[in-house]
């Protein structure tokens, strides 16, 4: 996996302290984008996947994918999604698709089977809105992925500590 950096102990990336995981690459060109060097498929290091567990395993927290945009790597960050749920670690997972998007294309579905909740869609600059809690603009959902699978709509995460 190509991994710009990996940050322990975040709190803005989901609720309580997270380890967050930026993957390289993103396709959206979002105006305004905070992090514009992460669009670059090729930038930050390979990774496999036992490195980034340890990493996980070392600090303890819940996880966080983010960049760029994970989907871009989509076989393998649902893979390494899977293990992480294995030993009981919590996922979020940033992207700039839609969950409409994701749920439609055949190569990004599998990754909602491994991911709690998907804070979705573009980063939109005329809709920022800096009081929204871990999401930039108020188009970006907060997705409580296995209710909405299972009532096939979109179900948004209730954020109970806010
Ligand atoms: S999806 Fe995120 S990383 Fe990609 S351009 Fe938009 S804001 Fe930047």
């Amino acid at each position: 996996m190509r991994v710009i950096r990996i940050v322990e102990g975040t709190s803005v990336d989901g609720p309580g302290l997270r380890t967050a995981i930026y993957f390289a690459g993103c396709n959206h060109h979002c105006e305004g984008c905070h992090n514009p060097s992460t669009w670059d498929k090729s930038a930050g290091q390979e990774m496999d996947m036992d490195e980034i567990i340890a990493r996980v395993e070392e600090a303890g927290f819940n996880v966080t994918f983010t960049g760029g945009d994970p989907l871009l790597q989509a076989d393998e960050i649902s893979r390494l999604a899977s293990e992480l749920k294995l030993r009981g670690y919590d996922v979020w997972c940033y992207t700039g698709y839609t969950f409409e998007d994701v749920v439609a294309d055949e190569a990004l579905r599998p990754v909602l089977d491994h991911i709690d909740v998907l804070v979705d869609g573009p980063f939109v600059l005329s809709r920022r809105n800096i009081g929204l809690r871990f999401r930039g603009s108020d188009n970006q959902r907060l997705i409580d992925v296995d209710r909405s699978l299972k009532s096939c709509s979109v179900i948004e995460y209730e954020d109970t500590d806010y």
